[in-house]
């Protein structure tokens, strides 16, 4: 029979370096649809998806305010570029017929909705996904950050943060040969050993909430499902 999930609500952060595929800039469209199969397979059992996508795949605020742009600013096209993500992937999801809805910290009438909780878990509710765009609205933050607090906000049973690696080793896998992959982590871990899975913002949050986070390799075929019925891929960080 079918797999019987172990989560009805979560909230996905997929970075916006994820949306690149082998391009340096951009969003490559073979990606989008690879991605968005893969959480149509999640509301095929009945999973109730939230998503937040970052943005660093077009800008950075901190990249931005480098070359000499004013940090606001920066922080501002950055969150600009998170909308254009979501569009990208709602556009995704509609093409493969699964139902979605981007929703934005910052409002732009006529292009996206405005975020509301409340309309939020409606949606959720009914079955389609929900793009959480614009991060947290406000600049000095990051998309983990945002990931976390509407993760929280809208009631998710877990935040998934997909990344490159397979999970959060004790040093970067690039670079030293000797790493390791934690299968778990406690909060105070992740953030005294500042293994830089996350932002620190976004683990203090969860920790504050218990709201455990797990951090995985979504290039790896099949991995965000088997998380969602209950496997045991990359790292998970809990109290
Ligand atoms: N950003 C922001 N506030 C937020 C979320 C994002 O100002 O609440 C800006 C920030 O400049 C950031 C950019 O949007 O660098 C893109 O987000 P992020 O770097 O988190 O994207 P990712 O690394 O996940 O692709």
């Amino acid at each position: 029979g079918t797999k019987d999930k172990k989560y009805k609500r979560i909230l996905l952060k997929l970075s916006g370096e994820e949306l690149m595929g082998e391009e340096g800039f951009g969003i490559d469209p073979k990606v989008l649809d690879r991605m968005a199969l893969e959480i149509g397979q999640l509301v095929g059992i009945g999973v109730q998806v939230g998503l937040v996508i970052g943005g660093g795949n077009l800008f950075r605020g901190a990249a931005l305010h480098e070359a000499g742009m004013e940090r606001v600013t920066g922080d501002h096209m950055g969150m600009l570029a998170t909308m254009m993500n979501g569009l990208a992937m709602r556009d995704a999801l509609d093409r493969n017929n699964i139902s979605a809805r981007v929703m934005s910290a910052i409002p732009m009438s006529g292009v996206v909705e405005h975020y509301d909780r409340r309309t939020a878990v409606r949606y959720l509710a009914s079955g389609d996904v929900v793009i959480f765009s614009a991060g947290t609205g406000n600049p000095f933050f990051t998309t983990d950050s945002a990931a976390c607090l509407r993760g929280i906000e809208i009631g998710a049973e877990i935040v998934l943060k997909a990344t490159k690696v397979d999970g959060v080793y004790s040093a970067d896998p690039m670079k030293d040969p000797s790493a390791t992959m934690y299968t778990r982590l406690t909060y105070d871990d992740a953030l005294q050993q500042k293994l830089g899975v996350m932002d620190l913002t976004a683990i203090c949050l969860c920790r504050e909430h218990d709201m455990p986070l797990r951090v995985f390799r979504m290039s790896k075929p099949g991995a965000l499902l088997s998380i969602v019925v209950g496997g045991d891929e990359g790292t998970l960080i809990e109290e």
